[in-house]
């Protein structure tokens, strides 16, 4: 396909040529207009929230009834997140089609509330490692890979691949591109020079750049300072990136004085300079920017007023902000639930289960506080103190040894003094194995995670990960078919669904050697796998359901999956939804009874979620 090194137009600067300095391949399908690209970059510092601007950003263009496709671009140099430490990165969230990311396509998920996959997330470990595995195969035709026009040209590759792509039924309207980091890093460097040339072979209207930077008021001056921003835009300028909007990152608002300052020293308009100030909740920042106009200047500057339908915009937003009413609603009632982590303290850690229990909080009335709890030093003798002023406890997944007794005394202490209870795979296997230590009678059953050679591994690797080596990519990831048993617990809070889809990240299970005694003791494997003996869902029968001498329990559930990682602002969980809901009855003594249809909050929202409700 080469024709000549001076190519008349886009598609001939393709791949494979030996003869002309271009190196941009076009997808097939792709037409240029047909789709806008919006690039956000950070300046100043990272860590301003960037994930949740571009998220806003998008959510106010996909409330127009555009297709947005967003895809964040780390700089790092791992394959994915998977191998990365929460403690330091944290939480790694999990795609439908398994992969691991950075936790900012969990706020993409969650504001767009829109399901993303591998091509929404990508790292330079990829990008390098897809341009080697292209070298090897002689993709390059005898060229040298270069940083430009190669990693460039992959990069611009990948978003135009997105772009047709969309949102899988679609092809996107606007893609929204999230580079990592800061412009000036030497990481994200190739984005910033990929970026510059999308936007000089899209023409003019079709890329938008918007650089977040950030307000600095030093306490000792009590005043706004614009000098840092400044310079941090200049980096942008310098790249060769003349940003059409500016977001102001502040604490408080950003005054007059600042904003003409930028606009000035930055070529952009002062209407199209705008303050980011601290909200008291992330979920009101679409309406706040849509009041400052943001939206209208983004479609300006893409020229895309015409492609807006406004009659679905007043309905997404009359929705979106019955849930914020919801969510900054005075509450009557408040509960506590204890979070027994590893990493407690940190939490990013636990972004998700963090969002969804304010999500299950907005939606039943409550104020829900999650105390993070570390289990290391927990015993059978000293965790009642930990439980103290708790309604609920949640123990989350985690890795490795660490805490693993505590959090073992944690469940025993939920499971016999009927405090309602929620794991989350690894909370789910710790629940497994209290159960056969202290109601089967089995005190060595551990999980070989900890004890390799336990008497009674009653979680044990999964056969399938056995013959895998190393740690990168060696779980069993992404979401999986749950199907449900009837007439559970499980069963009533997903609304009689006999088949749930939900999201895996993990290497053990229950062995199935142990499935039998474990039931005829009494614990219910309420969600298997639909074909194998793998178990998902475990829960205890609730008072009135259960045969004689049966353990019973008013809340208590685990789930080999991760329910928070589905949780949406508009649609809550449904385990979640149920711990809340049995913590708020702990509590404050509202009747639930699933055959009386549970506290009122929770059928009302049942009801209206799934229809009519199915109880035992
Ligand atoms: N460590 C456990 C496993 O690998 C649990 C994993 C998790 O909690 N995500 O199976």
């Amino acid at each position: 396909m080469v024709r000549g090194h001076k190519p008349s137009s886009l598609t001939e600067q393709v791949e494979g040529s030996t003869e002309s300095e271009f190196y941009s391949p076009i997808p097939e399908g792709y037409q240029r207009g047909q789709h806008k690209y919006v690039v956000v970059v950070g300046t100043v510092m990272s860590g301003l929230g960037k994930g949740i601007f571009a998220s806003s950003l998008a959510k106010m263009l996909k409330d127009k009834g555009l297709v947005v496709a967003p895809i964040k671009m780390e700089g790092y140099l791992n394959m994915d997140s998977g191998t990365l430490n929460p403690y330091r990165h944290g939480e790694v969230f999990v795609l439908e089609d398994g992969t691991e990311c950075d936790m900012d396509l969990g706020t993409y998920e969650r504001l767009l509330d829109q399901n993303l996959l591998k091509w929404n997330f990508t790292t330079s470990g990829r990008i390098f490692g897809e341009i080697l595995e292209r070298e090897r195969r002689g993709a390059y035709l005898g060229r040298d890979v270069q940083w430009i026009p190669h990693v460039t040209g992959e990069v611009k590759r990948k978003l135009r691949e997105l772009a047709v792509r969309g949102d899988g039924s679609r092809p996107a309207d606007v893609v929204f591109v999230e580079v990592g980091g800061t412009v000036g890093d030497y990481e994200n460097g190739v984005y910033i020079e990929a970026m510059r040339e999308l936007a000089f072979e899209e023409g003019p209207g079709n890329v938008c750049f918007v650089a977040l930077t950030y307000i600095i008021e030093p306490p000792a001056l009590g005043e706004q300072k614009s000098k840092a921003a400044q310079l941090g835009i200049k980096r942008a300028l310098e790249a060769g990136i003349q940003p059409h909007i500016i977001a102001c990152r502040a604490s408080r608002p950003v005054s007059p004085k600042v904003m003409q300052k930028i606009a000035m020293f930055s070529n952009v308009p002062l209407k199209r300079v705008f303050s980011l100030h601290d909200r008291e909740s992330i979920y009101t920042i679409p309406e706040e920017l849509r009041h400052d106009r943001l939206d209208r200047e983004i479609l300006s500057i893409l020229d895309m007023h015409d492609k807006v339908d406004n009659s679905a915009e007043d309905g997404n937003r009359e929705k979106w902000m019955g849930f914020v009413r919801r969510l900054t609603a005075k509450k009557s009632r408040d509960v506590r639930i204890g979070v027994l982590g590893k990493y407690a303290g940190l939490r990013d850690t636990y972004a998700s289960i963090d969002k969804a229990a304010e999500h299950c909080g907005a939606h039943l009335g409550a104020k829900v506080t999650l105390d993070w709890l570390e289990t290391t030093n927990v015993t059978d003798a000293n965790v009642e103190a930990l439980m103290d002023g708790l309604d609920g406890v949640i123990v989350p997944g985690g890795f490795g040894a660490r805490g693993v007794d505590g959090k073992i005394a944690a469940v025993r202490y939920c499971r016999e003094r009927g405090m309602p209870y929620l794991g989350i795979c690894l909370g789910f296997q710790v629940a497994v194995i209290e159960f056969a230590r202290n109601v089967l009678g089995l005190h060595d059953a551990d999980s070989t995670e900890f004890t390799p050679n336990a008497g009674h591994p009653v979680i044990s690797e999964l056969p399938e990960q056995k013959r895998i080596e190393g740690l990168g990519g060696t779980m069993r990831l992404g979401a999986q078919d749950v199907q449900i048993l009837p007439g559970t617990l499980a069963s009533f809070l997903f609304g009689g669904r006999t088949m749930i889809h939900e999201r895996f990240r993990h290497r053990y299970e229950v062995d199935p050697e142990y499935i039998e005694r474990l039931e005829a003791a009494g614990l219910v494997f309420s969600g298997r796998h639909p074909t194998r003996p793998i178990m998902q869902v475990v829960e205890l029968r609730r008072p009135g359901d259960a045969g004689a001498n049966m353990p019973t329990h008013p809340f208590f559930i685990g789930a080999q999956f991760h329910p928070e990682l589905t949780s949406r602002p508009l649609r809550p969980q449904p385990m979640f939804m149920g711990l809340i809901a049995a913590a708020i009855e702990k509590k404050y003594g509202t009747k639930i009874d699933p055959r009386d249809a549970w506290a009122p909050e929770l059928q009302r929202w049942m009801t209206a979620r799934m229809g009519q409700v199915q109880t035992v």
